[in-house]
């Protein structure tokens, strides 16, 4: 594999994306108003523990006209900051971006996508239980043209841990989602959360095997971090929830990424947030010299991604694409156009 010939401990994102597209790609990042079924009382209330869902109001409104305005000053801001750029990601972040009327869905993504000739794609953050057939099959149209990628909130495949953080699904609706989604012609990338309280290291590696079972296209690894306006945060700054240290997260790190496929595109290594916002634990607010650590440690092993990854038994382009298990009161909230005005589309 070409990042195996360069000489890269792992198949890195931005490497990937010059590869395939001659040159950097950014992202810039749009609060398009979404809200969260998580939030909102579909599935549940709250949130997630680790996530700020204080603006994800179901009443809050983002007009058409502020999202091209965003993703305007977005690359506008980029462009500044590195000069050479051949291209952007539309990367629709906070909340949960597939949860509005897939007519509404089908208006945002495509003017996101016409706003500007160096847009080359999106990248569409969800939960699991929020892709319902005719979403993906949205996604299947735009993917012919361009760079899709769906980004899966995983975190864990133990139920434990999924209830520790309040997700409100469980790791079945993953597994029922990504094999509705695989070999659509986007990609499907999931984000991983290491070191959630009770994970003992096996079980984290047991996930890490599931990456490669269930066939994702990329990952985000993350470690568990804190942030204010959060109940983790509260219980954090209380002392009753300990997060990694700094050398716990990079050795399981690496034995994650170990073995997981080598073909995986590894987006991040670990969490960000900003410095004042960020609670603990603040080693990670060094991103550079964190990634560093971990490249280190692959090469002090002798080791890269996949070295101890045993595939499937099943190749994951075989599994059979099941029937669609999208929970009725957000199959309501995306099927059913008048139900949910998140999105207020007059410019
Ligand atoms: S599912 Fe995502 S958007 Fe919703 S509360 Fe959890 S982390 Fe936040």
């Amino acid at each position: 594999m070409a990042w195996q010939t360069e000489n890269l401990p792992f198949n890195a994102f931005g490497a990937s994306l010059k590869r395939t597209f001659g040159g950097r790609i950014q992202r810039v990042s749009i609060d398009a108003g979404f809200t969260c079924p998580n939030v909102d009382g579909a599935m549940t209330k709250g949130g997630c523990n680790f996530c700020d869902n204080r603006s994800f109001s179901p009443s809050r409104r983002v007009r058409l006209k502020r999202v091209s305005e965003q993703l305007a000053s977005g690359i506008a801001a980029v462009t500044e900051r590195y000069k050479k750029v051949a291209g952007f990601i539309a990367y629709f972040q906070p909340a949960t971006n597939t949860y509005a009327p897939v007519e509404q869905l089908e208006e945002l993504f495509e003017l996101s996508l016409s706003i500007d000739d160096r847009v080359v794609g999106l990248a569409v953050g969800t939960r699991p239980d929020c892709v319902p057939d005719c979403v993906l099959d949205l996604l299947e149209r735009l993917a012919v043209d361009k760079h899709i990628s769906l980004e899966f909130g995983m975190q864990t495949i133990h139920q434990a841990g999924l209830d520790w953080m309040n997700r409100a699904h469980d790791h079945a609706s993953m597994i029922n989602a990504i094999d509705r989604s695989r070999g659509r012609g986007f990609e499907c990338c999931t984000h991983i959360i290491l070191g959630i309280p009770g994970e003992t290291h096996e079980m984290m590696m047991q996930t890490a095997e599931e990456v490669g079972r269930l066939g994702f296209d990329s990952i985000k690894l993350h470690n568990l971090y804190a942030v204010e306006g959060t109940p983790l945060g509260e219980d954090v700054k209380k002392g009753k929830t300990e997060l990694m240290g700094r050398e716990d997260y990079i050795q399981t790190v690496v034995d994650f990424l170990e073995r997981i496929p080598p073909e995986t595109i590894v987006e991040r290594v670990s969490g960000e947030a900003p410095p004042n916002y960020l609670i603990a634990p603040k080693w990670c607010l060094e991103k550079s010299s964190v990634r560093l650590a971990i490249e280190g440690e692959f090469k002090r092993r002798g080791t890269r991604q996949g070295s101890k990854h045993v595939a499937p038994k099943v190749d994951p382009a075989k599994r059979s694409r099941p029937s669609d298990s999208t929970p009725e009161p957000i199959r309501d909230q995306i099927e059913k156009r008048s139900r949910l005005p998140v999105l207020k589309m007059q410019c």
